[in-house]
């Protein structure tokens, strides 16, 4: 029993280690899903950084800061996760990249990316947790995340809880697409973010390109926009106003 409850305990301070390992259970499952949908090349970068470990994102065995900085997306992980198509057959994953301005201080620019999967901690959450535990609320800190969808109703309202206790966080979300956003508790979820003061839109095909410069292994490479990515947004950006106004 004793031995039980420690484990656990260890598995609760290892939490974001347990999102690496969800992530791994869950992968057989979500890549079986996405067959039809995905393009060979982009499904066996995704087994080999499986094996290899290389774009799992292991923030306990270093400092936070010093593992999640620096970090950069696989260009096949990216092309098939951002892809702001409308139905989003497998992508049951979020790819959060995010740039933290907190000024002058002596630690001021923070960049990197997570990633998790639905069934595990999400990535909005764990950002909360892990990358940005602790802020001066003297000091303005500007935060922008790109994600490869918009949050789930849970995440909006644990970010506008957020956004609320600390009021020197600024947030802007550009998300490639609109998660769910059919669904009545993801709209009104949405909307209580923008209320918590939270600047949402939609990526552009110029934000995609900023996206993959900053924050993608893409080999000093431009990013070839796919075909339908203007038209996508500008679906995406008509749902997000509709739900906003
Ligand atoms: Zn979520």
């Amino acid at each position: 029993m004793a031995e039980k409850s420690r484990t656990q305990m260890k598995r609760k301070e290892k939490e974001t280690t347990e999102v690496t390992m969800d992530v791994k259970e869950v992968k057989n499952e979500g890549e079986k899903a996405v067959e039809h949908d995905k393009s060979p090349s982009a499904e066996a970068a995704a087994t080999n950084g499986d094996q290899n470990g290389d774009f799992q994102v292991e923030p306990m065995e270093l400092p936070p800061f010093e593992t999640i900085t620096g970090d950069r997306v696989d260009p096949f992980v990216f092309k098939f996760q951002f892809k702001n198509v409308e139905y989003s057959s497998g992508r049951n994953k979020t790819i959060l990249c995010y740039l933290v301005d907190r000024g002058d201080t002596a630690d001021g620019l923070l960049k990197g990316f997570l990633e998790d999967e639905h069934a595990g901690t999400h990535a909005e959450e764990v950002f909360f947790t892990q990358c940005l535990p602790h802020c001066d609320s003297a000091i303005k800190c500007t935060v922008t995340w790109y994600v490869s969808s918009s949050p789930c109703s849970a995440c909006t309202a644990k970010i506008a809880e957020v956004l609320k206790a600390r009021k020197n966080i600024k947030l802007t979300i550009f998300a490639a697409r609109l998660f769910e956003w059919e669904e009545a508790e993801i709209q009104a979820g949405l909307k209580a973010l923008h209320a918590a003061g939270c600047k949402l839109r939609v990526m552009k095909p110029l934000d995609f390109s900023y996206t993959w410069d900053t924050f993608v292994e893409n080999d000093e490479q431009p990013l070839n926009l796919w075909e339908d990515c203007k038209e996508n947004y500008e679906y995406y950006h008509e749902k997000l106003a509709d739900i906003l106004q």
